[in-house]
């Protein structure tokens, strides 16, 4: 059985679900106004290979994750860019679907924009003034968070030492320091939406507390997202349900931050810029295999050469699926054994790491079978790998159609130079190079070229 770290409690606890073998989940997704960061990638296939996991062993999944298409920073991108917001936000979710395909994030049951759920959100905060437990001040509505039994919880703090940490803002006429935004009366010029206290837009909060309990209904199993949600949006989500009467979600999951030398990312730091540029320089899934590598909890290193290292093992992957290639339209059952122990790694709060440690052992194992001609052994231990990487996502190449790299080309220009200069024996010595690299050089009329083997 599946344990996951609850945030809500502090521990690993059995994750149970409410219906059986049926999984509601709600991942609060990106806001649209610039292109996805690392960390944006990170979360997406943190929660990913958990929805696959559960998939391949048997559940079915309702993956909930929004987007949210209006936003202060939306606004403010508009404005620097003297475009409709509504604009900004079409752009930048089309970017990141594309993303998203690209490091094989399947798309979520329902992707929910906040902007398609407002009325359902001013009803929200008009049943919380109502009770008195929301209040009205001169630039929004706010929610009285003394009034919400176990405010905190996510925090892990009391509401008292929260108080104490809370900065003094400048509206002065909360109640308490931690009193949030549920509706932001507008400013001249911004997108607005009419409510009975004026007209204006929903607070980040509200969006996802409506979205998810509509779309999931009370006592959803999960509600997940980067660590930095935990406080305050996740807790003040979680806040209006409880103002409401509504329970929320049963179980709290928050994947660590993506760092350079220690420190989280940002813009300034780092080899990459964002998610796009990482996926333009490497193959796409090595991001997947990176955040793999780490257990998800765990800050996770992104740099030139952790993504590299991990393209060499997806190397490794591909060519243990090109030598295997035979054997996967064979039907042969996967070795049990080895989907008990990548099973009881994952089960341990998605244990990501001893989960390819299996996988990798499985690999060796089978290629010293394929050595000895062992193909009883062989079948099993090939069907167990193709189905751990189906488990986490991750796709195997079993013919490489990637174009020649810089060290071929190289190889193949110096055979050339040889050629010229009738240096035959260093030409034969190229040529060999380059098929123990995979490559054969074909000489024709129009010079040489360059197949696979
Ligand atoms: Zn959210």
């Amino acid at each position: 059985m599946l344990h996951l770290f609850d945030t809500a409690v502090g521990q690993v606890v059995p994750f149970r679900t409410r219906e059986p073998q049926k999984v509601s989940m709600y991942v609060c997704g990106p806001t649209v106004y610039g292109p996805p960061h690392l960390g944006h990638g990170r979360f997406s296939l943190v929660f990913d290979v958990l929805r696959r996991y559960l998939e391949w062993s048997g559940f079915d999944v309702r993956y909930v994750s929004n987007i949210t298409d209006i936003d202060d920073k939306i606004i403010e991108r508009g404005q620097q860019e003297g475009r409709d917001p509504a604009q900004i936000a079409v752009r930048c979710e089309a970017i990141w679907w594309k993303a998203m395909d690209a490091i094989g994030v399947k798309r979520p049951t329902v992707a929910p924009r906040a902007t398609e759920f407002v009325d359902r959100m001013v009803e929200l905060v008009d049943g919380l003034v109502a009770d008195g437990k929301a209040y009205v001040l001169a630039d929004g509505v706010y929610l009285d968070t003394h009034q919400v039994e176990g405010y905190g919880l996510l925090a892990r703090q009391s509401l008292d030492s929260l108080q104490a940490g809370a900065r003094v803002e400048a509206l002065e006429d909360k109640r308490n320091p931690t009193d949030f935004v549920l509706w932001k009366l507008a400013k001249p010029g911004e997108p607005t939406w009419p409510s009975p206290w004026g007209d204006g837009r929903p607070g980040w909060h509200t969006e996802c507390v409506v979205m998810s309990l509509d779309l999931l209904g009370e006592g959803f199993d999960l509600h997940g997202g980067g660590q930095d949600l935990a406080f305050p949006h996740h807790e003040n989500e979680r806040a209006q349900a409880i103002a409401c009467g509504r329970e929320f979600a049963h179980h709290w999951m928050h994947n660590g931050f993506v760092e350079v030398g220690g420190e989280k990312m940002s813009k300034s730091l780092g080899n990459f810029t964002n998610l796009l540029d990482l996926i333009d320089r490497h193959d796409a899934r090595a991001y997947r295999l990176l955040v793999l590598r780490s257990h998800y909890r765990s800050p996770l290193e992104v740099t030139e050469a952790t993504v590299a290292d991990a393209e060499r093992q997806l190397d490794r992957l591909d060519a243990f699926a090109r030598r295997t290639a035979d054997f996967a339209d064979d039907g042969v059952a996967a070795d049990p054994a080895t989907l008990d122990a990548f099973r009881t790694a994952m089960d341990d709060d998605l244990n990501t790491p001893g989960g390819l440690d299996v996988m990798f052992r499985t690999i060796r194992q089978a290629n010293a079978a394929l050595d000895l001609e062992d193909d009883s052994t062989v079948g099993p231990l090939a069907a167990a790998v193709r189905s751990m990487c189906a488990a986490v996502g991750l796709e195997l190449r079993e013919r490489d159609v990637s174009p020649p790299d810089v060290r071929v080309l190289a190889l193949a220009e110096a055979r050339r130079t040889a050629r010229a200069a009738k240096d035959f024996a260093e030409s034969d010595r190229l040529r060999d190079e380059l098929r123990a690299l995979g490559w054969i050089v074909e000489d024709g009329a129009d010079g040489a070229t360059l197949r696979r083997v």
